[in-house]
């Protein structure tokens, strides 16, 4: 019989973050398929009744927490004694937890203390003949694993599966879990975060729209000249106003090897493809890019696709969107922009 832990950290405002409900819905699921198992949710932060009580009708029959001062930032040696000491006294045989940067830094280690597994970046789990496995992609979504494993605890890390538990609040009783934190696990202090302003992030994961920019931008146009400073501005206007993630084709991103006048916001992380990234969003735009099956492979989780290309018989053309816009992308994206205000 599996006893499975679900792990959840408050975040900064001292709440759950959508990651961590999304990792109550797959615990709770898991819970009801693996017959005969319980399941228990821990926390871990500075106050941890809040999100207990946010979560109180998931279904798990225990909450526990380890609660203070000492636990509310992420700092590896706290966190992963807190998660040491939820697992033993539940004497848990599943771990879950969601992949947040807190969990993923501090199981692996805790896999170690108690003498467990750890796998990351599980999409799926699924119960087959009363037996747990674990669905993960490897090299960049392109080969889907299905694992199982022995060793017990396994602990499993979460990532983002866009179904998120949703129920009633109400009150939750908690057990507490006494964790010591002698100075040893206390030398590291946090004094604060430092992150890119939330305009200078372009690349946004949970935004509803992707915003594709192309080589096409820097290449002449039909007057004879460049315009990489127009590009630059019509760009990264739209994404901002729009709240788009912006990504790019490989050959945009590469320019700037070649020594050609770039674009300097985009860097190969931005680059979306067979050999970039694949995305996520409910829609995309792509502009001044030809659509080239190695970088419309990057598209496959984009449902409604449009492009704007000078040229009609680009790869968007060959079905590869749903609408294509045979326009020059620097007028369409002046004109939207200033329908954008
Ligand atoms: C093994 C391999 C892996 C690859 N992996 C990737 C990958 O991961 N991602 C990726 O993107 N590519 C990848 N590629 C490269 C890919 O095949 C293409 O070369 C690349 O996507 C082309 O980029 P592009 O469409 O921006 O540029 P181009 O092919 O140069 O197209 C520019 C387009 O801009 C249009 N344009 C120009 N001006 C305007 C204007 N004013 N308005 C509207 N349209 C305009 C032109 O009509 C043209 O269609 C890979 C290739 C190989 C061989």
């Amino acid at each position: 019989m599996e006893k499975i832990l679900l792990l959840l950290h408050t975040d900064e405002n001292g709440a759950l973050s959508k990651a961590a409900y999304e990792a109550v819905e797959s615990a709770r699921g898991l819970a009801c398929a693996l017959a005969g198992s319980t399941w228990s949710v821990g926390l871990v932060g500075s106050e941890v009744q809040d999100s207990a009580n946010a979560i109180a009708s998931c279904g798990t029959g225990r909450f526990l927490g380890v609660a203070g001062e000492e636990f509310g930032p992420a700092r590896y040696a706290t966190d992963a004694a807190a998660a040491e000491a939820l697992a033993k006294v539940t004497e848990a045989t599943l771990i879950l937890a969601p992949a947040t940067s807190r969990w993923q830094r501090a199981l692996p280690g805790v896999a170690a203390r108690v003498g467990g597994a750890v796998d990351t970046h599980i999409a799926a789990l699924a119960v087959q003949d009363g037996r747990l496995s674990a669905h993960r992609w490897y090299y960049r979504q392109r080969i889907e694993a299905v694992q199982t494993r022995q060793a017990r605890p396994w602990i499993l890390l979460l990532d983002s599966s866009g179904n998120a538990w949703s129920g009633e609040a109400g009150e939750a009783s908690v057990e507490t879990v006494a964790v010591e934190t002698p100075e040893t696990l206390r030398r590291t202090t946090v004094e604060g975060m430092r992150a890119p302003r939330a305009d200078e992030q372009t690349i946004r994961p949970d935004s509803d729209l992707l915003f594709v920019a192309g080589a096409g931008w820097t290449k002449k146009q039909p007057d004879g000249a460049v315009h990489t400073g127009e590009a630059a501005e019509l760009i990264l206007g739209f994404v901002r106003r729009a709240q788009a993630s912006l990504g790019s084709s490989k050959s945009l991103v590469d320019l700037s090897g070649e020594g050609h006048d770039v674009l300097p916001f985009l860097t190969h992380l931005h680059q979306v493809g067979q050999t970039g990234s694949t995305p996520r969003h409910p829609k995309g735009l792509a502009t001044c890019c030809h659509g080239e099956e190695p970088h419309v492979v990057g598209w496959r989780f984009i449902n409604e696709r449009r492009a704007v290309n000078l040229d009609a018989n680009c790869g968007w053309a060959h079905g590869k969107a749903d609408v294509l816009y045979v326009a020059d992308a620097f007028a369409v994206m002046r004109e939207v922009l200033k329908l954008l205000g």
